[in-house]
């Protein structure tokens, strides 16, 4: 480590950051040349006033003390107060009463003195530069021209970034054998952050060498990356599954190379991990409740469709119930466009059915009703709607059809059940239906178009059964057919 304030009387320019600094030590020589001694102090009062002027400060030499004559506000700054008008001896801080004999030194050998004060701050090493001028004071005696500056000034802004990172970062210096090659890495500047994961302190770092540290980094699998990224230049970027001995973690390190360096960041990646892995399982239970959601609103879509179609069908035969026949036609009447004029409905009943059932029993009964039902959807086709309205009576409803053309479907119809045998163990027998037909013209109601179809089947019955009747006011019959 180097000594925590150097004095320099020679070489000063090649050991200044400061360009202000070779130029007023320029200044001073050529003035203390024309001069033939000590440069007179007004030469030098206009950079007081000048840009120059926060970095300067002017003192007088009284009585072996030194009066503060004038302060430039960044050193006043520095120093955490204005000493203007006081003097060295009064000041109660040991930074300045160190300076005392200095000062004196300068004065006694009429030459420039030059000072780099080495201090570490928040992890990064840092130093401030400090110029002294002697001069002839304009009163008598001598004063002194003093140009400070803190080297760390243009890092103001990184270190506050550098300092408040959540993230791990260290600059470290290689250092190298007599054969150049690298053995280990010094730290020059580390964050809290990265002293916390390591465990330290910043200041107490600045200084170390990383392998001196290396069981509490755990930076064994990294170290070939570090030397990698040192060699060659480029930016790596590795995973750790520990970087500090104290926790297990997981960890993500980057490293740059600065100088014959490297600036190092390490991210703690652990929280983050957890908080991934918490997620993936949320997700995949939620993927999987989701997947059952979605099979069960299938299930359920199927289950209310067959529900539908179970309650608007008839179990036996297997055609429209009552409910959704009256539905059908009830829709196409409220929905009937402008081109459909008239609607017809056909109704049958079979005919002394409740004989049948005497003679051959009700399970025959019921295969005259499904052979019926079949017979007369095969007539039609399946987009008819067709339906059993109850018992042994049927409907079948025609849209946009004339009473001619509903009389003669009828007609067809009656002979179709008439021509029908259906095959029982006792053998076979005939069956007949009678027919009642309405037409009405659209707009119409469902009721009464029932209501007019159902008179004529009555009247049909009436009139002798086997037969179709029309609710048409001429009332006209025509087809007999074989019964009486
Ligand atoms: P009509 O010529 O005047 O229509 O005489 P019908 O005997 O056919 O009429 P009625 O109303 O007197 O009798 C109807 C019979 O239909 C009575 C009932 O037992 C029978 N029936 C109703 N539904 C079913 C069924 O699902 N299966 C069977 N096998 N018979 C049924
Ligand atoms: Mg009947
Ligand atoms: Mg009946």
């Amino acid at each position: 480590m180097q000594p925590e304030i150097e004095i320099f009387f020679d070489e000063i320019e090649g050991r200044t950051v400061f360009a202000e600094v070779r130029d007023l030590l320029a200044e001073w020589r050529y003035a203390a040349r024309e001069d033939g001694g000590l440069p007179h102090q007004a030469r030098f009062e206009r950079h007081l006033s000048g840009d120059r002027g926060i970095n300067l400060m002017l003192m007088r030499h009284l009585d072996g003390d030194f009066h503060y004559e004038t302060v430039g506000s960044h050193i006043a700054a520095l120093f955490g107060h204005d000493p203007a008008r006081r003097r060295l001896s009064e000041l109660n801080y040991p930074g300045a009463q160190a300076y005392l004999p200095r000062y004196k030194y300068c004065i006694e050998t009429g030459a420039p003195l030059f000072t780099v004060q080495r201090k570490v701050s928040f992890g990064i090493a840092g130093a401030s530069e400090r110029l002294l001028l002697p001069l002839k004071h304009p009163e008598g005696g001598e004063g002194v021209l003093v140009y400070v500056r803190s080297r760390a000034d243009n890092y103001d802004l990184i270190r506050a970034v550098f300092n408040a990172s959540q993230h791990g970062v260290l600059v470290v210096t290689a250092v190298r054998d007599e054969s150049g090659t690298a053995t280990d890495l010094e730290i020059t500047a580390i964050n809290a952050a990265a002293a916390t994961l390591i465990g330290g302190e910043p200041v107490e770092l600045v200084g170390r060498k990383l392998k001196e540290l290396l069981p509490r980094l755990d930076f064994d699998s990294v170290w070939p990356y570090l030397m990698a990224s040192l060699e060659t230049g480029d930016t790596r970027v590795y995973e750790s599954l520990r970087a500090s001995g104290d926790s297990e973690g997981v960890y993500r390190i980057s490293s740059a190379r600065v100088g014959d360096g490297l600036a190092i960041t390490i991210s703690d990646l652990t929280q983050l991990q957890k908080a991934m892995q918490t997620l993936e399982t949320q997700h995949a239970s939620l993927v999987k409740v989701n997947a059952e959601l979605r099979s069960e609103v299938v299930r359920r879509r199927r289950l209310e469709a067959e529900l539908k179609e179970l309650a608007a069908t008839d179990p036996l035969t297997g055609i429209a119930n009552r409910r959704s026949f009256t539905q059908a036609m009830t829709e196409f009447m409220d929905m009937a466009d402008k081109e459909a004029t008239q609607v017809a409905l056909i109704l049958f009943d079979i005919d002394d059915f409740k004989a049948i059932n005497d003679r051959h029993g009700h399970p025959a009964g019921d295969i005259v009703l499904q052979s019926i039902a079949r017979n007369v959807s095969a007539h039609f086709g399946s987009d008819t709607v067709f339906g059993r309205l109850g018992g042994e009576e049927f409907g079948v409803f025609l849209p946009d059809t004339p009473e001619t053309l509903a009389c003669q479907t009828a007609e067809e119809l009656r002979q179709v059940i008439e021509t029908s045998s259906f095959g029982i163990e006792a053998g076979p027998f005939k069956v007949t239906a009678s027919f009642g037909v309405a037409t009405l013209p659209l707009p119409a109601a469902t009721d009464r178009l029932v209501a007019l179809a159902d008179e004529a089947l009555y009247s049909a019955k009436h009139k002798g059964r086997n037969r179709v009747e029309c609710s048409c006011a001429a009332e006209q019959v025509l087809n007999t057919g074989t019964g009486n």
